[in-house]
């Protein structure tokens, strides 16, 4: 039997412009190569955990233009359930505008838009699915009276719920014991104890991590770190998981492919070390791809991945 995963959160469309350089306020730089992608965090996470072996309901608003047409077909073609995804008119989708250099170095701008009908009515609307979930994931791209409506109905009825907190651009989202597992890469984890982390220092990471898990009693706190790794912190233990070595090209959705290949290796009845473990193969495949959905693997790929290591 699959676990059983509801996402709610975002969808986006990513608007990106590779460039020869960053312009200045009022430059125009030429010759750039365009394309679009699928993103939002949301959804990257519903399909992370569709490809890793998950049964995914996605709750989300798209906008109603063409685009979220074809969004919802891309959805489906993960197998994602898509019944309370709506397509709302009169509203542009989440947009996201990117802006890239040579040296990787970037402009990001996010526009929100049809996310923020993802309203705690809608919630109230999807407590069945949130009552009969094995997971709940949710992230910070939807508004945050929505994240509390969903953190309720899941303490309800006893069902776990992770938080990816990211962006941490609010922060008046306190988590606390409602929200069973937190996931924070450096920034966020800085954000949130108010401290500086460095990426390389895993033993701070360790601290703040545990630190993190006793102040919001939370069941664990995992703390990635990028190529790096990560560390976790549960009720046993706190260790630093390191990343498995690989080409690393796009590391754009490694966070989201982690939680996304969490939740289902939880929900498949794993302890949380092996959990890690699966995610972080998961996430050190998707950053051997450039893109951002288009990168995530699939459960073949990440069991014979780990078969290999
Ligand atoms: P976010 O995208 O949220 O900032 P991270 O960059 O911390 O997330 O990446 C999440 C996880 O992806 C890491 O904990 C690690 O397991 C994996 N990962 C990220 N970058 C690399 C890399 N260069 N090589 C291998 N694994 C990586």
């Amino acid at each position: 039997m699959k676990p059983k995963i509801t996402v709610i959160g975002s969808a986006n469309i990513d608007f990106v412009m590779q460039v020869g350089h960053l312009p200045a306020k009022g430059e125009t730089v030429v010759d750039g190569r365009f394309f679009q992608a699928f993103g939002g965090k949301g959804a990257n996470q519903a399909v992370a955990a569709a490809r890793a072996g998950g049964a995914v309901c996605f709750v989300a608003a798209l906008g109603g233009d063409l685009l979220a047409r074809t969004y919802l077909d891309n959805l489906r073609k993960d197998g994602i359930d898509t019944e309370q995804v709506t397509l709302e008119p009169g509203i542009a989708g989440g947009s996201a505008l990117v802006m890239f250099d040579q040296q990787g170095d970037n402009y990001l701008t996010v526009a929100p838009g049809s996310n923020y009908r993802v309203t705690p009515e809608r919630v109230h609307a999807a407590e069945d699915l949130i009552a009969s979930s094995d997971w709940i994931i949710l992230q910070q791209e939807i508004p945050l009276e929505s994240n509390r409506a969903v953190l309720e109905l899941a303490a309800k009825h006893g069902r776990p719920v992770m938080l990816n907190y990211a962006p941490a651009h609010d922060l008046r989202l306190k988590p606390d014991a409602s929200v069973h597992g937190l996931i924070v890469n450096e920034h966020e984890a800085a954000s949130l104890s108010g401290r500086s982390l460095a990426a390389e220092n895993q033993v701070e990471a360790a601290r703040m991590a545990t630190a993190l898990r006793e102040k919001g009693g939370h069941r664990f706190v995992v703390l990635t770190l990028g190529k790096a790794g990560s560390v976790f912190a549960d009720a046993f233990d706190t260790r630093a998981v390191p990343a498995f070595p690989v080409n690393a090209v796009d590391t754009t959705a490694a966070g989201d492919t982690f939680c996304g290949s969490l939740a289902v290796s939880l929900g498949e009845g794993r302890p949380l070390p092996e959990a890690v473990r699966f995610a972080s193969a998961a996430s050190a495949l998707s950053v051997t791809k450039v893109g951002a959905q288009s990168s995530i693997p699939t459960r073949s790929d990440i069991d014979a991945f780990l078969l290999l290591h």
